[in-house]
């Protein structure tokens, strides 16, 4: 056995992985929407070599022992699903294994990543000068946005509804937690611009260096949208960058509503947003879009004697300048071939599709007086709660997720233990939410009956 299968035997083992890829695929419409079990205890591996299809029912063992983020009964955190011309992308670009750290050693691929980079500037305003970097995910790029913004000393604004990685990214570059100041939100649980501008102003005036105030476009909670415009306002009048998390919401820029929800968008210094969620990519792709290519390069770049033959005058960005990543793949074909194959307009509309899910969702959620529903979806989350409380609530998740058929989960709203769910996957369509609905309504009545 050598390292470097031939013709034949690679032939084997693409029909093996393929067999697996049907079967599971086909089987994601039917199959329970979590499960449970004891973990096996996998052993070292061996000296000798293994069959394929004996790791492959391993492998399939394992997957299946699972939450089943890839099917449609999955409701919980974000849904995404995982497109499949994006795993082929995916598999080609692991093929030819080419290096894009440096532009130079594979230019014309470096140039179709910045194609996408630059296709997703122009979606978001922002003008040129401004770039990116496909990164693993929002966490991994929003250490990169604050890495190019911060000053010695200086202080963040976020609010309480702000994801954690901020705070994580803040605490990881060297800040200290009060470094990372909480603005208040109002009754719709947006920053309230005006109590952040007094923080700035008190906070400037006591010598601290206020750098960077943080707008959600899409919070993790509840999907709702800070007024981007108005903190865009506040950012440029104190001269501080303003970064957005579009990490859920951000591809909403997609549609026309979308478009709206989030004008002053453009006015962003960085922009994150996570394909893996609302482009519906496999986990694993995040992107990172700065208005200065420039103060991201600063805050980055390094080099070594090793890689004095690499020529730096494509006139591309070496990404290995724009993060911390020095090796990367190609990690544009996973984007590149997806939005190519299926065009953008199958985006749009699929956007548009959960939008219209999410808002029937509303509704009926809504009519139900076993139920609590605190807020109006800005995107496609929807929060509820039982009408009898904190406990009811709780239980009621455990009866919904115990069905098997759909997978929510939950959060603290105000203190109080709210169930959430957001229809985002690429899999879910009509009658998956009719099902979930039928699932919810059920749970709701049990909690009011008992
Ligand atoms: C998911 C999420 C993040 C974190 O992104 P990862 O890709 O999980 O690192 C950041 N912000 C928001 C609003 C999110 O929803």
């Amino acid at each position: 056995m050598t390292l470097q299968p031939d013709r034949a035997t690679r032939a084997e083992w693409t029909k093996a992985v393929d067999g697996f890829v049907d079967d599971f695929i086909e089987g994601l419409e039917t199959a329970p929407a979590s499960t449970s079990g004891d973990i096996p205890v996998f052993e070292p591996p061996a000296e000798t070599p293994g069959e394929l299809t004996d790791l492959l029912d391993r492998f399939a063992a394992a997957a299946a022992q699972a939450v089943e983020t890839a099917g449609p009964g999955y409701f919980a955190y974000f849904p995404a699903g995982g497109l499949f011309s994006s795993v082929l992308g995916e598999t080609l670009a692991q093929v030819v294994n080419r290096y894009t750290g440096v532009a130079s050693t594979a230019p014309a691929l470096v140039a179709m990543e910045q194609s996408v980079l630059r296709w997703m500037c122009d979606l978001f305003g922002l003008p040129a000068g401004s770039g990116g970097l496909v990164t693993s995910g929002a966490s991994m790029a929003t250490l990169s946005a604050l890495c190019a913004a911060r000053q010695p000393g200086g202080t963040v604004y976020v609010t309480a509804h702000t994801h954690h990685c901020v705070a994580k990214a803040a605490r990881i570059a060297g800040l200290t937690a009060a470094q990372v100041r909480v603005v208040p939100v109002d009754s719709s649980l947006r920053m309230d611009t005006s109590a952040a501008a007094s923080m700035i102003e008190a906070d400037r005036a006591a010598g601290l260096r206020p750098f960077m105030v943080v707008g959600t476009a899409g919070s993790t909670s509840t999907g709702t949208i800070d007024p981007l415009a108005d903190i865009a306002d506040l950012a440029e009048r104190c001269g501080v960058w303003f970064h957005v998390d579009g990490a859920y919401g951000g591809a909403f820029q997609l549609t026309s509503r979308g478009r709206a929800l989030l004008d002053g968008i453009s006015r962003a210094d960085s922009i994150t947003f996570d394909p893996h969620k609302s482009l519906f990519l496999p986990y694993g792709t995040g992107v990172l879009l700065v208005r200065d290519e420039a103060a991201l390069r600063a805050a980055h770049v390094a080099d070594g004697d090793y890689l004095q033959d690499l020529d730096h005058g494509t006139g591309l960005p070496d990404y290995a300048d724009l993060g911390p990543e020095l090796t990367r793949e190609f990690r544009g074909m996973r984007l590149w071939l997806p939005l190519h194959l299926h065009g953008v307009a199958a985006f749009r509309d699929e956007l548009d599709e959960k939008l219209d899910l999410a808002a029937h969702v509303h509704r009926s959620l809504s009519a139900d007086p076993a139920l609590d529903v605190p807020l109006s979806p800005d995107l496609t989350v929807v929060v509820f709660r039982s009408a009898r409380g904190e406990r009811a609530t709780g239980r009621m998740l455990e009866r919904i997720n115990g069905t098997r058929r759909v997978f929510l989960s939950s959060t603290r709203l105000d203190g109080a233990h709210t169930l959430r769910l957001c229809v985002l996957s690429h899999r879910q369509h009509a009658r998956h939410v009719d099902e979930l609905l039928r699932v919810v309504h059920d749970a709701a009545r049990a909690e009011w009956a008992s």
